[in-house]
């Protein structure tokens, strides 16, 4: 079979709706001419290298292959930590081909990866025409362009505007990173940016606050006071109201907050700002706090004892960390004692009150 037998691999309309197994293989700042303020790839994937040589990859998706073990559906390999499109084109082609190896031979069924809304062209799409690229994630991160300018992006957000329309028209499933607390932003900017990206369609959402990576220009800022990044509670509070837009535009956001390496945890590659484990987990338990409290005001709770339901697995997110949004309901409400009990009857966005009254998370 040739590379030209390999069709770039149709979705189906429910093949979208099924997460599929990433196989990541990172390449950090590989085709990158810039130096975003927030930026330093090696801290964030603990990989310094600006190329995987194809030896790397077969390992790396071997390894991953091993570890996915019997679970089936869509898998893809994918290519993270760069940008993918301002390579060179032999580059681009000599990975797509060690990728398409393991879609021949049906390890995985398709390739995906970021890059820069600016990389996208007619003729740079022409090179993945013949190769089994099923998604790409642009890394539009505002569509402020002063946020834009001050973040030394160097792209605009007409770019991203232009290359969604591209990529949409070849048929490639498109993702759409954006980030919150970047310098110059703010609270009606960040919502503007949201509702900007929801006109665009996307397939889905990432969502990454702001952090001063250690080697990064904003670590520089950060200590000249120039920059100040978000509390924890700012960013949670913000992603919340990003997540709720999205959800209200039937968008997918499949993740909030950076993906916790060794390196994040561990290795003190995050100087400052709102870094968190489970950043996405908190954004959710917010969310139920939001709803919880806002049923409470309308609807009031006769009695010292609240009783919320939710859908099982909703039950971490009504209780929050460490049981935070409980102690909370009870200092706000003066309630002696609050229990969250789960009832797979609901949906896993609906909180049900005693009075048998039922709230939309995301309403
Ligand atoms: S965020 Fe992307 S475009 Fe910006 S410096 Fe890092 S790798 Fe390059």
């Amino acid at each position: 079979m040739s590379l030209r037998d390999l069709q770039p691999a149709p979705l189906s309309h429910d093949s979208k709706d099924l997460r599929p197994f990433i196989v990541p293989v990172f390449i950090p700042h590989a085709g990158c001419r810039h130096h975003c303020v927030y930026c330093n790839q090696a801290a964030v994937t603990g990989r310094a290298e600006t190329r995987s040589g194809p030896e790397t990859i077969r390992n790396q998706v071997a390894a991953f292959l091993k570890f996915r073990g019997r679970r089936r559906g869509r898998a893809q390999i994918a290519f993270f930590g760069g940008n993918f499109l301002g390579m060179a084109e032999a580059g681009i082609r000599q990975l797509l081909t060690e990728a398409a190896g393991f879609v021949r031979s049906g390890d995985v069924q398709g390739i995906r990866f970021s890059t820069r809304p600016d990389t996208v062209s007619r003729r740079t799409l022409d090179i993945l025409s013949c190769f089994p690229v099923q998604t790409v994630e642009l890394g539009a991160q505002s569509m402020d362009p002063e946020v834009l300018q001050r973040s030394r992006r160097g792209h605009t957000p007409d770019d991203t505007v232009n290359a969604v329309g591209l990529l949409v028209d070849r048929g490639y499933e498109v993702g759409l990173q954006i980030m919150a607390g970047l310098p110059g932003d703010d609270g009606n900017r960040l919502m503007e940016t949201g509702r900007r990206i929801a006109g665009l369609a996307p397939d889905f959402i990432r969502i990454y606050p702001t952090v001063v990576l250690a080697g990064s220009p904003l670590e520089k800022w950060y200590r000249e006071g120039i920059y100040q990044p978000l509390a924890l509670d700012a960013a949670v509070d913000l992603v919340q109201r990003l997540f709720g837009l999205f959800r209200a535009h039937s968008i997918p956001v499949i993740r909030m907050g950076l993906q916790a390496t060794d390196e994040l945890v561990a290795g003190g590659a995050v100087l400052a700002g709102p870094w968190h484990p489970a950043f996405g987990h908190l954004v959710l338990c917010a969310a139920f706090l939001t709803a919880a409290r806002r049923a409470l005001k309308e609807g009031g709770e006769p009695g010292l004892e609240l009783v919320l339901k939710v859908h099982p697995r909703s039950v971490s997110r009504m209780r929050g960390m460490h049981n935070d949004s409980c102690k909370r309901l009870k200092q706000d409400f003066g309630f002696r004692r609050v229990d969250v009990v789960p009832d797979p009857a609901l949906a896993e966005d609906e909180i049900a009150l005693r009075g048998g009254s039922v709230v939309k998370v995301y309403g």
